[in-house]
């Protein structure tokens, strides 16, 4: 269904797009992991991306050569950032895990095709206490050091745990929480750590029936620089969303004064990643 709402918006000349949003977008949030190589070429993210209006996305991958790959194409502005894992299994242990850390190191030396890596993640604590984990910590200091972003898929009290450790480091927050976190909780984060962001993808509550919620317009609104949005292409068949997602996202953006919409589709990740201007599309 989201597939065959992309495809009618494909299909319409601009002004007909009237009620959404229509200027770029910057995908906060793209996995390239290893199994949607195959069936994903280079070639056909950036086909998918072309269509749907992103112009540019923050790359990760399980294991990170997915991401070296992808952003070695010209087609979009990429921002690499180093995942923690090389396989499954680094999900439940990266936390104490010194090899992750100097896999870390090694990358961050390396470089990516697109330049220098930008930041560390997505990282997942499914524990909050784990946020205080040897691994956890060095990174976090590490990441205030170099002026890295680290894409962290954690809970609120994870949040204060990690920024604890590096006051003032860039937190982009996945998903603005885990399972729904209040507004009232988002807003109270927000106002104790300047370097909180939030990324929008799979947040309940944003929209209902297609239209913002009240609860939302206003947090988007009182916090139009704190917001990105994003695919979390996390598994494969993700990826056959990839347009929907989007304009599913520029029909709420549309219904916010144009200012802030652009900031929450762009601005927000130009300002923090140094994009250049996105210019009109081709
Ligand atoms: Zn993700």
């Amino acid at each position: 269904m989201l597939k065959r709402r992309a495809l009618l918006l494909a299909g319409l000349p601009l002004a007909a797009r009237a009620s959404g949003y229509d200027g770029p977008l910057f995908d906060a949030h793209l996995h390239y992991n290893d199994d949607a190589q195959l069936p994903h070429p280079p070639a056909d993210v950036l086909a998918r991306m072309a269509r749907a209006g992103v112009r540019g996305a923050l790359v990760n991958s399980r294991p990170n050569d997915g991401t070296l790959r992808l952003v070695a194409e010209h087609g979009a502005q990429w921002v690499p950032f180093v995942r923690l894992y090389r396989n499954r299994a680094d999900y439940n242990g990266w936390f104490a895990d010194d090899s992750i850390r100097r896999m870390v190191l090694d990358l961050l030396a390396q470089g990516s095709p697109a330049g220098p890596f930008r930041g560390l993640g997505e990282f997942h604590l499914y524990d909050s206490a784990n946020a205080d984990g040897p691994t956890a910590v060095a990174l976090m200091k590490l990441a205030r050091e170099r002026g890295l972003t680290v894409l962290a898929h954690v809970d609120g009290v994870a949040v204060d745990k990690l920024l604890g450790h590096a006051p003032g480091a860039s937190l982009l927050w996945a998903h603005t929480g885990i399972g729904g976190e209040a507004v009232a909780r988002v807003r109270e984060l927000f106002a104790r750590h300047a370097g909180l962001r939030g990324e929008l993808s799979y947040r309940p509550g944003v929209t209902a029936d297609g239209r913002l919620t009240a609860e939302w317009r206003a947090l988007l609104t009182d916090h139009a620089r704190r917001f990105l949005i994003g695919s979390d292409t996390w598994v494969t068949q993700r990826w056959q969303h990839y347009e929907g997602l989007f304009a599913d996202y520029r029909g709420w953006l549309g219904q916010m004064p144009g200012e802030v919409a652009q900031r929450i589709a762009w601005g927000n990740a130009a300002e923090l990643f140094q994009l250049q201007p996105a210019g009109p599309s081709a």
